[in-house]
């Protein structure tokens, strides 16, 4: 029998905003009401996109009666129904409390905040106090806060099966989609506001969410968290040493502390721990997890069903564990070129131990990368392996190609650039990566020439799509890689804002923006970006390039639209809604530890 084919859900209608706290206890409960009934009949076995929630909540709300205005908690009360049972399974300690720090008495309260968030002394002076307790006696994990990174490391490292959350309509509405898209179990209560000064909740309704208690649903709603914590528990000591084993660890004594560049030890055991610790450095382990999953799509998608179902054998791992080990010497190398000074949260690789040192261990990992995958031929088998090295020797070339045009691009005295020319540095840049990851999990599950093609045109659509997001980042401040807005521009980087920039400006609007991008403009720095800013909207940049995204987007759609089996259709369409997320500027505190679940691909 032919599977129905599984229809892409396209972006939200303009009416995504509509998300106001009805003010009458009554009403709240009618609609909470209403959604019971309403999600009895949605289909559980796949995850719900944030386009489908919302479609169900317009109906809901039509069929009812209710104002449109409450979509938004109408869309918390179906996604709590349709979550309800999977998370009324999980064991208590195996589930995550979180709670906005907003709650608390903003006059009086005396607790601190440490790396987890509020530390809450429950003086009893609000709710906190009564929610962290009856959590924590059950065995709940509890965190007040809404920005830690750590609850992604708390979901990825595989502590927590379940979340029961309390946020406002803003912060829930840009939560939504991460969290359905991560496939892990969560209900929610909102705050009755949004203003982020002791606000409040309906108390019961928090306490029955936190109590819920059922045996496990018959239905299971896919997931691709299993393979996310596969993927990450990769980067552990153990099995990374299992996988990668190291040679020169036993002679390394003592052990070298970062920044203390002398043989302390045996100095090639010293370099051997170097790279590996770089290897484990942060990072969303999302390449590796693009590779374990295309395997997992093309052998029946078991793992996405249950923890259980992952069946992936350390030679499968271990071409997943070279992917990561390009990425990161690729990174070592960007850093130099760049002469970046952090990166996770400490000094690059080259500002520790010198730029030779640097190059090397990138040419180490780089090594090592292939080494991973040819010793693996007579696991794999000499084809796979073959045509597994040669997707990832074309894949460092087209990078090195992308990434060597830009160099060329900052130093050279032209400095005028077209939009097809930045575009293709981005195809060359970012998909590449993609690319290898999608193409090896796929080889690694049988033959992939009837895939070949599909996968370079979404990986490249994909990648340029990205990487224009990415430019749009720079102009937000972005809190992941850079704190500023305007950076590319000052760096000297061939964006493809830019690039639009100088097709649509004349004259001397024209002239002051290569003036600028030449460091010849007489303006002091900190005027320049908000000069650059008017010039890109005078050009209509923005706009322009916002409808590239969406352009990008839709031939990535298309593409994954006719391809088969569903498992590998539906990962594709995963990689999209993720790939292409946006975080909102006005709400970067908008629960980042689950906006982090998303993939990011380039080197920025
Ligand atoms: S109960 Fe906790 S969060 Fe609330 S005011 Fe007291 S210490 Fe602060």
């Amino acid at each position: 029998m032919v599977e129905a084919p599984v229809e892409k859900a396209k972006k939200p209608s303009p009416n995504a905003h509509l998300k106001t706290v009805p003010q009458e206890r009554e009403l709240r409960d009618r609609i909470r009401a209403e959604a019971h009934q309403f999600a009895k009949s949605i289909d559980r076995s796949k995850q719900l996109t944030k386009p489908e929630l919302q479609k169900l909540g317009e109906e809901l709300l039509q069929q009812a009666g209710f104002d449109q205005q409450f979509l938004g908690f109408t869309m918390v009360a179906i996604a709590n129904e349709f979550w309800r049972d999977q998370v009324s399974a999980v064991d208590f300690k195996r589930r995550l409390l979180l709670l906005p720090h907003c709650l608390k008495n903003a006059e009086g309260c005396p607790a601190d905040y440490d790396e987890f968030g509020l530390d809450c002394r429950k003086c009893g002076a609000c709710e906190v106090a009564d929610f962290k307790t009856k959590a924590e006696d059950l065995g709940y994990k509890v965190l007040v806060s809404e920005g830690t990174p750590i609850v992604l490391k708390i979901i990825v490292s595989g502590h927590v099966d379940a979340i029961v959350g309390v946020a406002c309509l803003n912060v829930l509405e840009k939560a939504i989609d991460k969290i359905l898209l991560a496939g892990i179990p969560c209900v929610a209560a909102p705050l009755l506001s949004s203003n982020c000064r002791s606000t409040s909740v309906d108390n019961d309704w928090v306490f029955d969410l936190i109590g819920l208690k059922t045996e496990a649903p018959k239905q299971v709603t896919k997931t691709y968290v299993h393979l996310m914590r596969a993927s990450n528990q990769m980067f552990e000591p153990a099995a990374l040493d299992k996988l990668a084993p190291r040679q020169r660890a036993k002679t390394l004594t003592p052990d070298p502390s970062p920044g203390e560049r002398g043989p302390t030890g045996d100095p090639l055991a010293l370099h051997e721990k170097i790279a590996y610790d770089w290897l484990m450095q942060g990072g969303k382990r999302s390449r590796p997890f693009i590779t374990l999953a295309a395997y997992d799509a093309l052998t029946g998608g078991k793992a996405t069903r249950s923890a259980d179902g992952i069946d992936i054998s350390d030679s499968v791992k271990r071409a997943a564990l070279a992917i990561e080990t390009f990425h990161k010497a690729s990174l070592v190398h960007d850093d130099i070129e760049d002469d970046d000074t952090f990166r996770y949260g400490q000094e690059t690789l080259h500002r520790q131990y010198g730029i030779g040192t640097a190059i090397n261990v990138g040419d180490y990992l780089i090594g090592l990368g292939y080494r991973l995958v040819s010793r693996e031929r007579k696991t794999l088998g000499s084809d796979v392996a073959a045509d597994i090295l040669d997707k990832l020797a074309d894949a460092h070339l087209k990078l090195s190609e992308g990434q060597g045009a830009e160099l060329l691009w900052r130093d050279a005295k032209d400095k005028t650039i077209t939009a097809l020319e930045a575009m293709k540095i981005y195809a060359l840049k970012t998909s590449p990566a993609f690319e290898a990851a999608l193409y090896s999990g796929i080889r690694l599950a049988g033959p992939a020439d009837a895939y070949e093609k599909m996968i370079t045109d979404f990986s490249r659509h994909l990648g340029v799509a990205f990487q224009i997001l990415n430019d749009f980042k720079d102009w937000e401040g972005d809190s992941d890689n850079k704190l500023v807005a305007g950076q590319d521009i000052l760096a000297g980087r061939p964006t493809l804002l830019l690039a639009l920039a100088l097709e649509a400006l004349t004259g001397g609007d024209r002239e002051e923006l290569l003036a600028i991008v030449h460091g010849e403009h007489p303006r002091q720095a900190q005027n320049l970006v908000p000069r650059v800013r008017q010039l890109f909207e005078k050009a209509e940049v923005f706009e322009k390039a916002e409808k590239l995204v969406e352009k990008y987007r839709a031939r990535t759609e298309a593409i994954a639209d006719a391809v088969e089996p569903t498992e590998l259709r539906e990962l594709l369409y995963y990689l999209v809604d993720t790939v292409l997320d946006r975080v909102e500027p006005e709400a970067p505190e908008a629960m980042p530890q689950l906006v982090a679940l998303s993939l990011p691909l380039a080197h920025a």
